[in-house]
């Protein structure tokens, strides 16, 4: 068993987790609308139920949206999840194909143990299919697309929460030759009522205290075993996801740490200040509300920048489409 950050670790780790470990996954939510309703769903009201896409934090009104992400964070695969993605399985084809002309890996999740056509469908454009079953009941109705899956070349497995240890559902994965990826029972403002009223206990970073024993149990039996900690999903993957995307910019931009970033900011007639930084020759991005440039030009500029009737400000922002902004220093 390799022991990896924050307390993860696995016996096999498919090629769309060794992607999503390096923060190189675009996570593409392919509708909130799901024919479940899990006590542990952990989906915000903003998504459930909604029909609605988003790549990463970016929402979704055509491909275009979709290929500004890919180039956002240079994207080397993509997870195609939501709510219950084979609901709109035209909606996940078509954006599967898009993916494949990018030379991205794709992955899927779903609740739902496809029939033979629609696995052959998928196939086509999907690399891993990740099978999801509900409250882990019913588990045997997804040998056959498990199986099948493989069959045709995709890597195939089983993505739970650690509700509890299943037997049954060990023996099924062993047998299918197929891999388990067990997540860290995770508490969300939308299930933390209904996961106390079941007797789960919020330990630290909002993971159960019961997931690591019953990860435990599992690594015992799995042979393609991989413990996945609500710690490493937002320490690892999405620090790194930042870092990709904000290295994936302008070099004038500074690159925190953390994945955020550091430049001058200046507000008020966008037009004059271009006119100023291109009679300069210096370079910038145009932002909502105002242009991006390099923290040297603002502090040696703010006063003629102020001068012409301009706002300036150091900032630090997030690397993602939404910009949001978690310092903002005037000048
Ligand atoms: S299948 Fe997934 S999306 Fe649907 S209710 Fe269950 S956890 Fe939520």
């Amino acid at each position: 068993m390799k022991r990896i950050e924050a307390g993860s670790y696995y016996r096999y780790l498919s090629e769309g987790c060794k992607l999503c470990r390096r923060g190189a996954k675009l996570v593409l939510f392919v509708t909130g609308e799901c024919p479940h309703s899990c006590f542990y769903c952990p989906i915000s009201e903003e998504r459930r139920g909604k029909d609605v896409i988003f790549a990463n934090e970016r929402e979704v009104r055509s491909a275009d949206d979709v290929i500004a992400e890919i180039e956002l964070m240079d994207a080397m695969g993509a997870s195609i999840t939501g709510g219950e993605p084979l609901i709109k399985l035209e909606k996940v084809l078509e954006f599967a194909k898009l993916f494949k002309s990018f030379d991205l890996h794709v992955h899927i999740y779903t609740s739902i143990p496809a029939k033979p056509h629609v696995v052959e469908k998928l196939a086509e454009y999907i690399d891993e299919i990740r099978f999801h079953p509900i409250n882990l009941e019913g588990v045997e109705r997804f040998r056959e697309p498990i199986v099948y899956a493989k069959k045709l070349g995709m890597d195939a497995g089983i993505e739970i929460p650690a509700l509890r240890f299943s037997e049954e559902l060990a023996r099924l994965v062993n047998e299918c030759d197929a891999f388990m990826n067990l997540n860290e029972l995770e508490f969300s403002s939308t299930n933390f009522d209904e996961l106390i009223a079941r007797g789960y206990e919020p330990g630290e970073f909002y993971g159960d205290v019961k997931s690591g024993e019953i990860a435990r149990m599992y690594a015992e039996v799995v042979e393609k075993f991989h413990y996945c900690t609500a710690l490493f999903k937002d320490k690892a993957q999405l620090r790194r996801r930042l870092i990709r995307m904000a290295f994936n910019h302008p070099d004038f931009y500074r690159v925190t740490n953390d994945g955020t970033l550091l430049c001058g900011f200046i507000e008020g007639d966008i037009e004059v200040a271009k006119k100023i930084l291109d009679a300069e020759g210096v370079e910038y991005v145009v932002v909502e509300g105002g242009v991006e440039t390099s923290i040297e030009f603002v502090e040696e500029r703010s006063e003629d920048l102020k001068a012409a009737g301009l706002k300036v400000s150091i900032i630090e922002r997030y690397p993602t489409s939404k910009r949001i902004v978690v310092e903002s220093i005037p000048l």
